[in-house]
């Protein structure tokens, strides 16, 4: 998708070899006519798999998720990364461990959103090692439902999430894919 690439060039930020910053437009700061066109990609890409929901992850997933959602005219689902007060019992969960906050946690949904009929698609914002997103589609599996795809907004390619993904079976749809942020460049797949 050729404005988001060149929404990455303009004001990305390279921290490492690993990590890319996008605090402008996707990870703190929202840019909702940009959000918009990618909810409209995911969904076109999606468009023929029968969605019935769209799961993602707090926070950074929402904001593409739900516009993806509206276009899809299907309820979004955001999986939680902390147990609250008022999310304790009927959970579908999974152990993920995350890659910007270098520890475990247990992402969690209400069994009340997820039914086995339904056909879901995952939306992250980043695609690193695959763990996010594949807990997402363990949690859609525990219940009986259908994962469709997963669509990722940026993909960092040189990690290994995509092939382990694909590897178990699912499509991978990424809007941007990364090859590099070496020399603190950032060079996409061609
Ligand atoms: P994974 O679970 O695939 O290892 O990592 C994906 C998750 O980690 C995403 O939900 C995202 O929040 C975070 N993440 C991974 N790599 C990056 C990155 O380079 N930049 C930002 N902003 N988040 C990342």
């Amino acid at each position: 998708m050729e404005l988001l690439k060149q929404k990455i060039r303009d004001e990305g930020i390279v921290l490492g070899e690993q990590v890319l910053k996008v605090d402008s437009f996707l990870n703190h700061q929202i840019d909702p006519k940009l959000m918009f066109a990618i909810g409209e990609h995911l969904a076109a890409l999606f468009a023929a798999a029968g969605v019935t929901k769209v799961l993602t992850i707090e926070s950074s997933g929402i904001a593409p998720a739900v516009m993806a959602a509206m276009k899809l005219d299907v309820p979004l689902i955001f999986a939680r990364k902390r147990k609250s007060l008022t999310l304790q019992d009927d959970l579908y969960t999974h152990k993920v461990y995350s890659f910007t906050k270098q520890e475990e946690s247990e992402v969690s949904v209400a069994r009340k959103f997820v039914q086995a009929d339904d056909v879901f698609l995952v939306i992250d914002d980043f695609l690193a090692n695959g763990e996010a997103a594949l807990g997402m589609a363990r949690i859609v599996e525990q219940a009986g439902a259908k994962v469709a795809g997963i669509g990722i907004v940026i993909e960092k390619s040189f990690q290994p999430g995509r092939k382990r993904l694909i590897e178990l079976g699912y499509r991978v749809e990424s809007l941007a894919r990364i090859a590099s942020l070496s020399n603190g460049q950032v060079a996409f797949v061609e």
